[in-house]
């Protein structure tokens, strides 16, 4: 029987700097390929499955060993269980890329990294394949998932937004929803956000995450972090809808991190 494989990215260790999870330590297990062409993308190199990935050898030095691609399943268990070293991480952050074009491998890989870390499982994914989301959920602890407004992403998934958001409020699995915004972000389309994920559960949790003003050499230049006063009035036009909007940038580059 051939060995269940994965091409990766990296693993390593670091502050989560997004979402709901911001400020806790987790895993990070970056898989490679992503279906998606999100203008705003600071993660290219994930976008094609690489011949190599880079690992971390003691977690948050940076010390990274270079291994050739894909990644047998026992493989990638001995590599996270080095990273678990006692009352350091909250949980494992499966990320990608999408991680769920993986869900094959993750199906196995899920229940197995759990029983070994017993550490929560944390996906953060672009939130438009159900289908793959729910061979994984009963794994799962939270999902992070992406509105991808048109206006600022060029990608358009209303319908598959809605269905996932409602995969999980029917399993009970914990959801929050990011959106990133830019100077170009149409109100028209945050409104309809904020509905899709009111209609779903209003108690759901919406980030608005500015694109960053940082140097981002493989962003559009076009897209711009929004003015203080569009976050204002967007963050008011949202809390029509759902009780929670909160605006956080990207925390991780602010410290510098990966
Ligand atoms: S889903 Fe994520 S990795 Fe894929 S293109 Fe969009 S921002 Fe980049």
């Amino acid at each position: 029987m051939t060995a269940l494989t994965a091409n990766l990215i990296e693993i390593f260790s670091a502050i989560q700097g997004e979402g709901i999870n911001v400020g806790t330590r987790q895993i990070f297990v970056r898989f490679g390929g992503c279906d998606l062409r999100c203008a705003y993308c600071d993660s290219q190199h994930t976008w094609q499955k690489q011949p190599t990935c880079s690992i971390e050898q003691t977690p948050g030095e940076r010390d990274f060993s270079t291994h050739d691609n894909p990644i047998e399943l026992s493989q990638l268990l001995t590599w996270v269980d080095r990273q678990n070293i006692p009352h350091l991480h909250d949980s494992i952050s499966i990320t990608g890329g999408e991680p769920l074009l993986h869900a094959p491998f993750l199906v196995e890989f899920l229940p197995q990294v759990k029983a070994l870390t017993k550490l929560p499982i944390y996906l953060e994914t672009g939130g438009h394949r159900p289908s793959q989301l729910r061979q994984i959920l009963p794994w799962l602890d939270l999902v992070g998932m992406d509105i991808k407004l048109p206006s600022v992403s060029g990608e358009n998934h209303w319908g598959k937004h809605q269905e996932f958001l409602q995969i999980c409020q029917a399993d009970r699995v914990d959801v929050f929803v990011k959106i990133i915004i830019s100077q170009t972000t149409s109100p028209a389309e945050l409104q309809q956000a904020a509905r899709l994920v009111a209609d779903v559960d209003e108690r759901t949790v919406i980030f608005l995450q500015p694109m960053t003003a940082l140097a981002q050499p493989h962003t559009n230049p076009d897209l711009t972090a929004p003015t203080p006063a569009q976050v204002l009035a967007w963050q008011a036009l949202m809390k029509e809808y759902v009780s929670q909007v909160r605006v956080i940038p990207q925390t991780h580059k602010m410290l510098g991190q990966l």
